[in-house]
């Protein structure tokens, strides 16, 4: 039962931390106006059509009203962080707060970056537990970290990698160490390319990397034993 609960709030934080997302971007308030309504017609959507995954599923994932095209981005991003807290959470307790704050924090981060291409800095503060919740992997030598911080900052320079990616895999520098951040990085690149492919697109100019990061990342989480 208490599993269940977790897996409900994940999805809700999630459906809450890409609303918040796309709202701030449009210049609205989080809270402001108090019910969503689609982008594409401007209806008011109904209780019904916002219950996470629920709503995309039973819509046949377009609007009830102008049958648009609804994004896969919030179904996808609600299971995930679901399935994830549901893995990770085991009981009522501050640690689960953490690891919730950690969840949103990804869902938040990668929809800004999805929808809006940037990253508001100040919220990467909700990935500072990491350090407290998780016993990293790997062997416990500095010296990489200063390689890879040298290397990212490098790409980063010569606009291979946008500054927010850079200031996200610094703050999983900081906080689980290199080894599970050359993990991420080397995860995320393969499930960019993954994505490139199944889009049958190539990419040109600066795309979004940030919610192959935050994948990345809660995937390993959940391999990662806790402290
Ligand atoms: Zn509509």
């Amino acid at each position: 039962m208490l599993k269940l609960y977790f897996f409900l709030l994940g999805t809700i934080l999630a459906s809450f931390a890409g609303l918040a997302a796309v709202r701030l971007g449009n210049g609205q308030r989080p809270w402001s106006p108090g019910r969503s309504y689609c982008d594409h017609c401007r209806r008011q959507l109904a209780p019904w059509q916002l219950i996470p995954v629920c709503g995309y599923l039973i819509q046949g994932g377009r609007c009830h009203y102008c049958h648009a095209r609804l994004s896969i981005f919030y179904p996808l991003s609600e299971l995930l962080t679901g399935g994830a807290a549901l893995a990770l959470c085991q009981s009522l307790s501050l640690d689960s707060a953490g690891i919730l704050l950690v969840l949103t924090t990804l869902v938040f981060l990668a929809s800004t970056d999805h929808f809006y291409q940037f990253i508001y800095p100040v919220a990467l503060a909700g990935l500072f537990p990491l350090g407290l919740l998780f016993t990293p992997p790997g062997p416990k030598v500095s010296w990489p970290a200063a390689l890879l911080f040298s290397l990212l900052l490098s790409f980063t320079v010569l606009h291979s990698l946008g500054w927010g990616d850079l200031e996200f895999l610094t703050v999983l520098l900081l906080t689980l160490g290199w080894y599970p951040t050359a993990l991420v990085l080397l995860a995320a690149c393969l499930l960019a390319l993954v994505v490139n492919f199944a889009s049958g697109r190539p990419r040109h100019g600066p795309a979004p990397f940030i919610p192959e990061l935050a994948l990345a990342t809660g995937v390993l989480l959940v391999f990662m034993p806790p402290i």
